[in-house]
């Protein structure tokens, strides 16, 4: 072994010593969100000197967008006095200071808002507190949306269901197992699999597609409660969510699960705790979990096209007229948002839309900008086309 464990490598061994084989949900789990070990409770992981960025992190350009469908969507639930806006798993607080900006707008929405924020880190919690600072509008932190109160609401979520933990089956002889980690025969922390099927579990869980896979292939699911609890609480409030991630449209097999430390591929078995650990998002899972509680589904779309529908080559422009030694920057920025080469941002980021199935997604509502020009940023920038 040599080199020094991590404190969370010592506390997942230990309980592996006392418990077995740890199904690979829970070790995800404790990467992440362990209290005193977890990556997020310890790290602020993003930009250019951390180990990955957003595209919050990238440019403004992309929060002020969503601040305008967050408008629009505010205006299609018939403009209530106030709403909830949430925001799931902030990060640095960059995108919800974008959104606020974009929302000088339309003054009356942004007078409506009262801010949301569903954060599991202290840490981050912190970083976000510190950036909202100067907002003067209320805002208040939960480690989970169910305990965000009721009433007219948005729910925003950029790079957050990618960080929820998933469990992995993989085919054997006699059916599903479910995917551990374990400790090998060199002591090292390896994956390997349950001794046991997982009892009913191509009955009860698996889509049909996934049913006829090869010994071998390994399929993954969250059971995380939170997509349910996101299409319960848009229909309650005659609401909208905003889900932006990048994974796969339809259910599928296949293992997604990856670490990234300094901008880099690892282990994920490496460093427990200090690199991020993600899966792809089952787009087809994550909207049947949405529609199972009443809510209807918009998209999804690639986020470069979703992107240009809700305006950003003339977000980039304007941008560029007022900060003219930016100008390279800005297109940069833009490029990268919307690239759609198979591995660019813009075609493997999706962006898929929830509402309250009476919410009316016409054509004709617009919002007029501060210079007087009426841009349309229509909540149909999800329709289906
Ligand atoms: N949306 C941000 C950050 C994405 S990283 C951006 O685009 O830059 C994932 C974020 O979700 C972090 O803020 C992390 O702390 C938070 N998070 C991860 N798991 C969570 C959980 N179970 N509950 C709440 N927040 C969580």
């Amino acid at each position: 072994m040599g080199e020094a464990l991590t404190s969370l490598e010592v506390e997942i061994r230990r309980r592996i010593a006392m418990a077995g084989p740890m199904p690979v949900g829970q070790y995800m789990r404790l990467c992440l969100t362990h209290p005193d070990f977890g990556y997020y409770m310890t790290h602020d992981p993003f930009g250019p000197l951390g180990d990955f960025t957003t595209a919050p992190e990238i440019s403004q350009m992309f929060g002020e967008l969503v601040g305008l469908w967050a408008a629009s969507v505010w205006r299609q639930m018939g403009a209530p006095e106030n709403v909830r806006l949430v925001e799931l798993g902030p990060g640095r607080g960059s995108m919800m200071l974008d959104v606020l900006r974009a929302g000088h707008i339309v003054p009356s929405f942004r007078k409506a808002v009262v801010i949301h924020m569903v954060e599991v880190s202290p840490a981050l919690e912190q970083r976000q507190r510190q950036a909202l600072t100067g907002s003067e509008i209320h805002a208040e932190w939960h480690r989970s949306l169910e305990e965000v109160p009721d009433g007219p609401m948005i729910i925003l979520a950029n790079e957050f269901f990618d960080s929820l933990p998933v469990q992995q089956a993989i085919m054997c002889a006699d059916g599903w197992h479910e995917r551990v980690v374990r400790i090998d025969d060199d002591k090292r922390l390896a994956f390997g699999h349950a001794r046991d099927p997982l009892p009913l579990f191509d009955q009860m869980l698996l889509p049909p597609q996934v049913r006829a896979a090869q010994i071998g292939e390994i399929f993954e699911w969250r059971t995380d409660q939170t997509a349910l609890e996101l299409g319960h609480r848009v229909v309650r409030s005659n609401g909208a969510a905003l889900v932006v991630d990048y994974g796969h449209l339809k259910s599928a097999t296949g293992e997604t699960l990856q670490a990234v430390c300094a901008h880099d591929f690892v282990d994920p078995l490496a460093t427990p705790g200090g690199a991020d650990l993600t899966a792809h998002v089952d787009f087809q899972a994550l909207a049947q979990a949405a529609e199972s509680m009443g809510a209807r589904t918009h998209g999804p779309l690639d986020q470069a096209e979703f992107l240009r529908r809700l305006g950003i080559d003339s977000r980039g422009e304007a941008l560029k007229v007022a900060a003219p030694h930016k100008a390279d920057e800005i297109d940069q920025a833009r490029e990268r948002l919307t690239n759609e080469a198979t591995t660019g941002m813009g075609a493997l980021f999706k962006a898929i839309g929830f509402s309250h199935p009476k919410l009316k997604t016409g054509r004709d509502r617009s919002i007029r900008t501060r210079a007087g020009r009426t841009s349309r940023y229509p909540a149909t920038a999800l329709a289906k086309r």
